[in-house]
């Protein structure tokens, strides 16, 4: 039976990212996956191509496809353009980032962890309102940052952490903040996630709170105590990596960024600058992206094959990718991920 295609973005990003994208296109096309591509450039390789981080076409192409796979995209740090991802953010308004933490390869340090993170991804400290205050001379004598949180921005971020842990079935929520210090930034998102849940979620599952010091804590010293954590922006960000860490590192982390009408999915580690072109990057977090893209697209049958090939790769057949401690290179780890997926 042939499938109604889907077109989709395809920005195969900076350094590693095309590695990983070309991974994770062979096992897409092994499922026979409907995504019909446009590629696009964004990151450190629009600059080079067409002067601008963010082409007017890779808008464009979003805009019309409301969907895209996104390898990682190189920001400067201190001076430099402003972040391609932040800006994707702002532009379709992808409030929801959702990076699920999964062990498939057990035995570690942390085993059966099976965690979901969702961040706020527009607001709070994130929104890169900041400047420096001139004092006897010295221009950078005060840095300062401002921090916005609307209501609005609180609700739909934990309405969609709500609805996602009813629909996946999740327990416990857990809503992070730091109200007793920002009581104003977080405090809001606090007041408003506990007004939602007594108005229209109570009994659906446990609400719990938790201050974001102790929850970094709690993380490392029992992480099985958590369920779903949501979260503001900045505390989000850190604590996915956190959560990350915990199930092998930044290599097995995926994230979807969702908004009202678009959707990008991505590795939530970075271009890898020190590995790129060595051919030895390990692909599974934009794999794994790629299956929350086939969850998005209705297609969770090819979602799931893809999330057991990648399991039975790297624990029946042992194949894994040296960060994982084995010895294959991508080429390596995709061909065994290929095979499975054929079923041989
Ligand atoms: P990074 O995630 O690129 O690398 C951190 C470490 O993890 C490095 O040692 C790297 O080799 C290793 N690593 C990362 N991904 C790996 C993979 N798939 N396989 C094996 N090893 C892997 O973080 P960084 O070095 O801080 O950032 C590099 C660049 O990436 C920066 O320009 C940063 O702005 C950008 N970045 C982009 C995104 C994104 O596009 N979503 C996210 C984070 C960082």
């Amino acid at each position: 039976m042939t499938m109604t295609p889907i077109p989709a973005t395809l920005i195969p990003g900076d350094g590693i990212g095309p590695e990983i994208v070309d991974a994770t296109l062979a096992a897409l096309d092994a499922l026979k996956a409907p995504f019909e591509w446009d590629r696009q450039i964004a990151g450190l390789g629009g600059v080079q191509a067409a002067g601008d981080p963010l082409p007017v076409a890779t808008l464009d192409s979003i805009r019309r496809t409301r969907l895209a796979l996104k390898g990682p995209l190189e920001t400067p740090s201190g001076g430099g353009y402003r972040s391609s991802n932040v800006r994707l953010r702002e532009e379709f308004q992808l409030y929801a980032n959702l990076r699920p933490a999964l062990t498939i390869i057990p035995g570690g340090r942390f085993d059966k962890i099976d965690l979901m993170v969702v961040r706020e991804n527009l607001e709070g400290l994130y929104i890169g309102h900041e400047h420096y205050v001139r004092i006897d001379g010295d221009p950078h004598a005060v840095g300062m940052a401002t921090g916005i949180n609307t209501r609005q921005g609180c609700r739909r971020v934990l309405e969609y952490a709500f609805e996602t842990a009813i629909a996946t079935g999740r327990k416990k929520v857990t809503l992070v903040h730091k109200a007793n210090i920002m009581k104003v930034l977080t405090g809001l998102f606090l007041e408003t996630g506990l007004q939602m849940y007594e108005e229209k979620y109570k009994g659906k599952f446990e609400l719990d709170t938790i201050i974001v010091d102790a929850c970094a804590m709690k993380l490392v010293l029992n992480p099985w105590q958590f369920d779903m954590l949501v979260t503001t922006n900045l505390f989000g960000d850190i604590l996915s990596d956190l959560v990350a860490g915990l199930v092998g590192g930044l290599g097995m982390a995926p994230g979807a960024n969702i908004g009202a009408d678009a959707a990008i999915f991505e590795a939530v580690h970075g271009s890898a600058p020190d590995i790129a072109g060595k051919g030895i990057a390990n692909p599974i977090a934009l794999l794994l992206a790629a299956a929350l893209m086939l969850d998005h697209c209705k297609l969770p049958e090819k979602a799931t094959q893809l999330r057991r090939a990648i399991d039975e790769t790297l624990n029946i057949d042992k194949v894994r990718t040296g960060d994982l401690g084995g010895t294959a290179n991508t080429a390596a780890f995709t061909k065994a991920l290929v095979s499975r997926i054929h079923g041989v």
